[in-house]
């Protein structure tokens, strides 16, 4: 917390100094998020490009001075960081755009991008001697929350929604995580989880709640600058539930800009499910975001089903003020985009990470990008979380695939159905 100075709530501005908060704004309850304010002066005198570059240590905690933890921390003992960009030539040539890059963010250690916040949410409850951690999470929250806390012999309860996919519960039993299925949705297991962690004491993690989150997020941000020796891309694409990786991925930029280490702020393209888009209304109707009611969230991509997404204020401010904007995608675009970017990439992705190549594929039929400019888009998710959706993908694209005796005999009748 060294270069930590304040923390501001997000809806009335309202400053918190050091320490003097536990999550949110008093004033505006579960609303009221906080954003962490650093002393960039202060840092600037200690920290350099130069010296980031000399580090050996490529995990999230290469940016320390940037996130709001102590000196002396018990780093978890799995890492976390460091996700390939994949650069992408045939793809920017067929999209018409100079250059694009993949973030691939399923090879994080519990294959999702969670795992960044998930690192700081054990560093801080290691912080506090929490007893017990908790969070409600579509799945990915959930499973490197889980996952974190095993690396550290920490107590955790979760809540998670029981359709979750398999996988992240299966994740979650793994780490041996205490699993609360409730019989609802997302939405609904948050209030439950946020109303358990008051009665309890637990420590929260949930998202759009513990402003820590958000930091941890930011790390992506950061990687990217650093993969890219610091010239900012014009187009970041984020799929967005809650709008915390959004709000993340903004802080990070904000971040480096106050540093001078980059000149330009990138627009940031919120990805959205039909099914699931608050966002994407708000920000097109220009509604009040904080008083604009739950609606009901439907989506095949279920990390980013969410009908009241808790970090919306940062989400929204994150695409207004760098003249980004919000895009939806439907289900069954979604559901094409994992086979289609996995076949052209070789990054299997779940489907809120296949999200964001589905709004690529819809920002550049609509005009969105432009012949001179560099697009990242964001792989949140592995494809291993959810295989029930990509075997609907296999159906809805008719693939193919062969069944045979194990006999060359046998394999000769159909060898020539195996066409490319
Ligand atoms: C959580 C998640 C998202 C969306 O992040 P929000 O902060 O909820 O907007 C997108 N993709 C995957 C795979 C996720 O787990
Ligand atoms: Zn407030």
């Amino acid at each position: 917390m060294k270069y930590v100075s304040h923390a501001t709530c997000t809806i009335c501005n309202k400053t918190f100094e050091k320490g003097a908060f536990d999550y949110v704004c008093p004033d505006h309850g579960n609303e009221g998020i906080l954003d962490i304010q650093y002393d960039y002066d202060a840092i600037k005198k200690v920290f350099t490009r130069e010296k980031l570059a000399e580090d050996k240590d490529l995990s999230i905690w290469r940016y320390k001075p940037f996130l709001p933890v102590g000196e002396k921390i018990m780093v978890p003992n799995i890492f976390v960081g460091n996700t390939p960009l994949i650069k992408l030539d045939s793809l920017a040539e067929q999209l018409g755009v100079k250059k694009l890059y993949l973030k691939d963010d399923g090879r994080l250690p519990t294959a999702s991008f969670k795992d960044r916040a998930s690192a700081i949410a054990v560093v801080k409850a290691k912080e506090v001697n929490a007893e017990i951690v908790t969070t409600a999470s579509t799945g990915n929250a959930a499973a490197a929350l889980s996952g974190l806390c095993a690396s550290v012999g920490q107590k955790n309860i979760i809540f998670v929604p029981a359709t979750a996919p398999r996988a992240k519960v299966a994740q979650l039993l793994m780490f041996g995580s205490k699993v609360v299925l409730v019989d609802g949705t997302y939405d609904d297991a948050f209030e439950l989880c946020l109303d358990a962690a008051n009665e309890y004491g637990w420590y929260n993690r949930n998202t759009g709640y513990n402003p820590y989150m958000s930091e941890g997020k930011k790390t992506c941000s950061f990687e990217i600058l650093e993969q890219l020796a610091w010239k900012a891309p014009d187009v970041v694409f984020v799929s967005v539930g809650d709008g915390c990786i959004i709000g993340g991925i903004h802080k990070g930029l904000k971040d480096l800009s106050a540093m001078g280490w980059i000149d330009k702020m990138p627009r940031l393209i919120g990805v959205q499910a039909q099914g699931s888009s608050y966002m994407y209304q708000a920000w097109k109707n220009n509604e009040d975001i904080v008083k604009k009611p739950s609606i009901n969230a439907n989506t095949i991509a279920d990390s980013i089903s969410a009908g009241l997404p808790r970090d919306r204020i940062k989400a929204l401010n994150a695409v207004n003020s760098t003249l980004g904007e919000y895009i939806k995608v439907s289900d069954e675009e979604i559901i094409r985009a994992i086979p289609d970017l996995a076949k052209k990439t070789g990054v299997f992705a779940e489907p809120a990470g296949a999200a964001t190549w589905a709004g690529v594929k819809k920002a550049s039929q609509k005009g969105i990008l432009k012949p001179d400019e560099t697009v990242v888009f964001i792989n949140t998710g592995s494809g291993l979380k959810d295989i029930k959706t990509a075997m609907k993908a296999v159906e809805l694209t008719g693939m193919k695939y062969f069944k045979v005796e194990p006999s060359l005999d046998k394999f000769k009748k159909i060898a020539s159905d195996l066409r490319f």
